[in-house]
């Protein structure tokens, strides 16, 4: 058996910074490691040093709530109380609302209670697996989010047995929250990645786009795909180079089908979503690729008020939505999407 895992420490986004003497803004600049990810954190102007110092305990405050493997997480205890009510944070219990309503726009593709499903495959211990049919039957049959309970005073329950995992929508869910706590600051701009999940706060202060450069799933790390400008949006990849493992020659990636306990494996290699609210699109993200090309260009004229994207399929064209085909720059074949079919 050959296992071979590759966690980038740098995913899959590049934040190309303007060059110096753009601007006479303060700039406070952080780098940390947390939700198992390296995140970078830039503020401009003058309020950028005490909305860091309020961004970094928002992180770690989230961190610990939400995790799925600190066992004093509200998820963990969620997840350990045998089909019995939790009390949780008014946060927390919103959070899962509003993971449920992606659940139900998803038709159940996006399913937080897919965490047994990520355990069988190894991918919480690195102890990876291919599970055999009955094993991954066994094991579908424990996810459904559709009975997840959320009851009155923030109470919540589980079946026993079953597991939730936010893993597929935190990072976005926290990045939506530090742009929002740079608003209240006022803090001029700012450009935030969480492991390659990058969201933006306005212009760079020199007032041009800031220019993403999303990775090339194919190419070594720093080669891009794609570079794309924004203003005021998140721009979130899901890639399956970022978490996966080997065998025998084939490949698995961790965004999991709950509905055939397998790997994603629509034809798709990159998935970036473009959208002002951060948590849509890390939701988002997981889902589409999961969808494929076909099905996500049909769920996105269904929501093009919402959201843009850049599909990549496995011959490396890109699949491009209108509303940013002119704000990319590529070497590859680009096809436009249009609300139109
Ligand atoms: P990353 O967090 O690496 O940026 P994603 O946002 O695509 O990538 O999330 C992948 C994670 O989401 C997996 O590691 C797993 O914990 C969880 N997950 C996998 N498949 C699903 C799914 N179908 N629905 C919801 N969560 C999922
Ligand atoms: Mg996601």
């Amino acid at each position: 058996m050959r296992v071979k895992q590759w966690i980038s420490l740098f995913l899959c986004v590049i934040i190309l910074l303007p060059g110096c003497a753009a601007s006479e803004e303060k700039k406070t600049e952080r780098e940390i490691f947390a939700m198992d990810t390296i995140m970078n954190l830039t503020f401009y102007g003058e309020n950028g040093e005490q909305a860091m110092t309020a961004a970094v305990s928002e992180i770690q405050q989230l961190e610990k709530t939400l995790s799925v493997t600190k066992a004093d997480s509200e998820i963990s205890k969620i997840n350990a109380a045998g089909g019995k009510k939790v009390t949780v944070s008014k946060e927390t219990y919103d959070l899962l609302s509003a993971c449920i309503q992606y659940g139900n726009d998803t038709d159940g593709l996006f399913d937080i209670s897919i965490y047994p499903l990520v355990k069988l495959w190894g991918f919480t211990t690195e102890k990876y697996h291919v599970p055999d049919k009955a094993e991954r039957d066994a094991v579908i049959k424990k996810i459904d989010y559709k009975k997840i309970e959320l009851l009155s005073d923030c109470q919540v329950r589980i079946p026993s047995g079953m597991a939730i995992d936010l893993g597929a929508a935190a990072k976005g869910y926290l990045s939506q929250k530090i742009i929002d706590l740079c608003k209240e600051k006022k803090v001029t701009s700012c450009i935030l990645s969480l492991g390659g999940n990058v969201q933006t706060l306005n212009t760079r202060p020199d007032g041009k786009p800031w220019q993403i450069g999303i990775q090339n799933p194919n190419g070594q790390q720093g080669s891009l795909l794609a570079v794309l400008s924004v203003e005021n949006k998140a721009v979130i990849t899901s890639g399956g180079y970022e978490r996966y493992f080997e065998e025998d020659g084939n490949t698995y990636i961790h965004i999991l089908n709950p509905k055939t306990g397998y790997p994603a494996d629509s034809g798709l290699v990159s998935v970036s979503v473009i959208s002002e609210n951060g948590m849509l699109a890390d939701a988002l993200s997981t889902s589409l690729y999961l969808m494929g090309e076909e099905q996500a260009a049909g769920y996105w004229r269904t929501h093009a008020d919402e959201f843009d994207m850049i599909l990549e399929t496995e011959d490396g064209t890109l699949y491009v939505t209108e509303g940013i085909s002119q704000e990319i720059q590529t070497d590859n074949t680009t096809i436009v999407l249009n609300t139109e079919e």
